[in-house]
């Protein structure tokens, strides 16, 4: 089968084996994957990963327990190993021995085929597209923001990084009620902004230590610095980002001014499905190009060009 190959160098091979399910899991045919920032920081060297890369997919089960098969599926990206103390605390997502598909100890979603534990499973309903679908993973993590910070609807929100992930938090954070502001750099982001009527701002034209609640998608360490610059004293700096390198950063001015950094990673993937079948997301506007599969290489590089949303595998 065909798989995107992270090892080293990015190449995309057509002779890697067929995954073999194992009694607790199911083989999935791949119908369209969607290219995330962490890929990208991967290919820089984040984490030194090497396999299959991809963790945003929509599939179907192929093989599998019977009530299974047939089904259009989404995953839940982490594999715990169900014993450590986590797993058995029902927080897979920080397993001890944690695997994350296409990003830490398993093959991935850029793949003809792959594998995964039913128990990661989630039936997309009819009424959810296939491109769509794909979007379930970075909403589901863009929820995970108000899983880790209770948002008031008084509150004032800043997003910085309005990329596809920050496009997403600030679609769920303007469910809240709060005052959400998106910072822009150019245009495109600003009109995206302004269909679901969220307002946006250059970073230079907001007030400084203004803003209860500064969540940081920028994926760089002058996010973060902003995000010192726009929180107020005791307000709540939210992190979405992974760095491939090491951000610096004035951390007494955490100290000084009493601010709570919190991390946030891998979010809810059923209320993730409820937001899109209710309409209460768009994501379609997001997609800014499409490949076939056998141009992923061509993709991925397509997706780190500046201002890039969402770059999407067609199987
Ligand atoms: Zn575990």
């Amino acid at each position: 089968m065909r798989a995107l190959v992270l090892d080293g160098r990015l190449t995309l091979r057509n002779d890697i084996p067929m995954p073999q399910p194992m009694s607790d899991e199911a083989l999935l045919r791949l119908r369209r994957a969607g290219v995330c920032n962490t890929d990208l920081e991967l290919i820089a060297g984040y984490k030194g990963f090497s396999g299959t890369l991809g963790h945003e997919f929509v599939a179907e089960v192929i093989q599998g327990p019977e009530m299974w098969l047939g089904q259009r599926v989404v995953g839940e990206i982490n594999v715990g190993d169900e014993t450590c103390d986590f797993c058995r605390r029902g927080i897979t997502s920080q397993c001890r021995h944690r695997q994350a598909i296409g990003i830490a100890g398993r093959d991935g979603a850029f793949a003809d085929y792959m594998t995964l534990p039913t128990r990661n499973l989630y039936h997309v309903s009819a009424t959810i597209s296939d491109d769509a679908a794909v979007f379930v993973e970075p909403l589901a993590a863009a929820l995970q923001v108000i899983e880790g910070v209770h948002i008031a609807p008084r509150d004032r929100v800043v997003v910085i990084g309005l990329g596809k992930l920050g496009m997403l938090v600030a679609q769920v954070l303007r469910l809240t009620g709060a005052d959400v502001v998106g910072v822009v750099r150019h245009e495109k982001q600003a009109a995206m902004l302004e269909r679901w009527h969220i307002p946006s701002a250059a970073i230079e034209d907001l007030p400084t230590q203004r803003a209860q609640v500064v969540v940081d998608c920028t994926g760089n360490a002058e996010g973060f610095n902003a995000a010192l610059d726009l929180v107020e004293p005791r307000g709540t700096i939210v992190l979405k980002s992974t760095y491939a390198g090491i951000p610096p950063a004035d951390l007494s001015r955490i100290a000084v001014n009493e601010i709570r950094v919190v991390g946030s990673r891998c979010g809810p993937l059923a209320a993730a499905l409820r937001l899109l079948e209710a309409g209460l997301v768009d994501v379609e506007a997001l997609i800014d190009a499409r490949y076939p599969f056998e141009l992923a290489e061509q993709a991925l590089e397509h997706a780190a060009a500046p201002g890039m949303l969402k770059v999407l595998l067609d199987f």
